[in-house]
């Protein structure tokens, strides 16, 4: 019986380049991201110009996490107690968390078939609730239809706020995600694509928004040692306004992430072959179902999520257990209990006038999701989709009457 050994939350290590970078900043004692010499840029500095560079984007904002941002990015957009939040009904709970921290009530919109946020579901809920801003989660890394989203936001006066948590490299017709929206937030956590522990980014074009999100960050009054940040004038009729939420980037986690920005288009390439590796072997499965992704998204293929259509929550739950004994650790997205980092979005009860969503519950019901470390060989890779293989056969076999 094939069985694989590896560890489903071991990640690379640090390159060395960023590790020895750690060391010159531990050695200087010059953590702080502000505690610089006169004209010097700190790691965190050169990080954010990095970054924004990356993304082509004039302003980013180096943070203490991916939720925190997208914290931030609410308050910085002007959302005030008690305003709607329009987000995606399927995913992870830093996001409704998020909209509840900054004091504003999600508005939970439908999944589709193809794991996205459901476009006819977030046309009438924009419509019905008056909502003003879309927190847009691009949740496992699926992009929406982009042009349509833009269309949406257009047609309701929509602010977007853009969850890259999953997306860190991916694009849609040849533009970053994250350059969509007024605002991006992306996650250095250690399970995304670049790993600092914990850590985030905030960028935006507007200058405004801008000013406000690095107040927020617990600048102080040293807004003017941004580089990455609009001109001190932006800042003078916000700075009596806007509260410090404390939550900046330290030197040493920057120090850790700048390489990883370097890499990080090769990382994902790293990442798409072994997804695709994983898919074909997933296709010769009759029960296993995928949906084809469109020419327009170019994602990165750090996990993978197949449903299993014919299958009900008892065969679910085999699946699961059936592949756990034999190393592979599969997340199941339907479970009424929340486990691990899943939780359905009626586990968060602390949301007021928590919708009935039949439609996400019916396709959450049979998806089931994979992480894909880059810890592991393209041998690994296929052996793992083989495991999954034999197991739903067996689980479809042993059903039949
Ligand atoms: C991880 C994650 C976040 C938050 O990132 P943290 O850095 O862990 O706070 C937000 N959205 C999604 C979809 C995520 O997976």
């Amino acid at each position: 019986m094939k069985v694989f050994e590896k560890s489903f939350t071991q990640q690379e290590s640090i390159p060395e380049q960023g590790i020895a970078a750690a060391i010159e900043v531990m050695r200087s004692g010059r953590l702080h991201r502000y505690n610089t010499l006169p004209d010097e840029k700190s790691e965190t500095d050169l990080l954010e110009l990095e970054f924004a560079d990356y993304q082509g984007v004039p302003y980013c904002l180096a943070c203490s996490s991916g939720g925190y941002a997208l914290h931030v990015a609410m308050r910085a957009a002007g959302v005030q107690a008690g305003d709607k939040v329009l987000c995606n009904a399927f995913t992870l709970a830093p996001v409704p968390g998020a909209i509840h921290n900054s004091g504003a009530v999600p508005v939970l919109v439908d999944v589709a078939d193809d794991y996205c946020i459901d476009l006819d579901d977030l046309e009438s809920k924009a419509d019905a609730s008056g909502a003003k801003y879309l927190m847009l989660s691009h949740m496992r890394g699926h992009l929406a239809d982009m042009d349509r989203i833009m269309a949406i936001c257009e047609r309701f006066g929509l602010f977007l706020i853009e969850d890259c948590a999953h997306t860190m490299g991916a694009s849609w017709n040849g533009r970053k995600s994250g350059t969509f929206g007024d605002v991006a937030c992306f996650s250095a956590q250690t399970y995304k694509h670049i790993n600092s522990g914990e850590g985030g980014f905030l960028t935006t074009r507007h200058p405004e928004v801008m000013a406000r999100a690095i107040m927020h960050s617990g600048s102080y009054m040293l807004f003017e040692r941004h580089f990455s940040a609009p001109p001190p004038e932006t800042f003078e009729q916000i700075r009596y306004q806007t509260p410090n939420y404390s939550g900046r980037m330290d030197n040493l986690r920057a120090a850790i992430l700048r390489p990883q920005i370097a890499d990080l288009d090769s990382q994902c390439e790293r990442w798409n072959q072994r997804y695709r590796l994983i898919e074909q072997t997933l296709a010769d499965c009759a029960s296993v179902s995928i949906p084809a992704r469109p020419e327009a998204e170019h994602f990165v293929g750090s996990s993978i999520q197949f449903s299993l259509p014919q299958f009900n929550v008892e065969q679910i739950q085999a699946v699961v257990e059936r592949c756990a004994e034999r190393g592979v650790v599969l997340k199941w997205f339907g479970d009424a209990v929340p486990r691990d980092y899943t939780s359905r979005y009626d586990s968060w009860r602390y949301i007021q006038e928590m919708p009935q969503l039949p439609k996400t519950e019916q396709i959450l019901s049979t998806l089931l999701d994979m992480r894909i470390p880059l810890t592991f060989s393209e041998q690994d890779c296929t052996l793992i989709a083989e495991i999954i293989v034999e197991v739903a056969a067996e689980v479809a076999e042993e059903s039949q009457p």
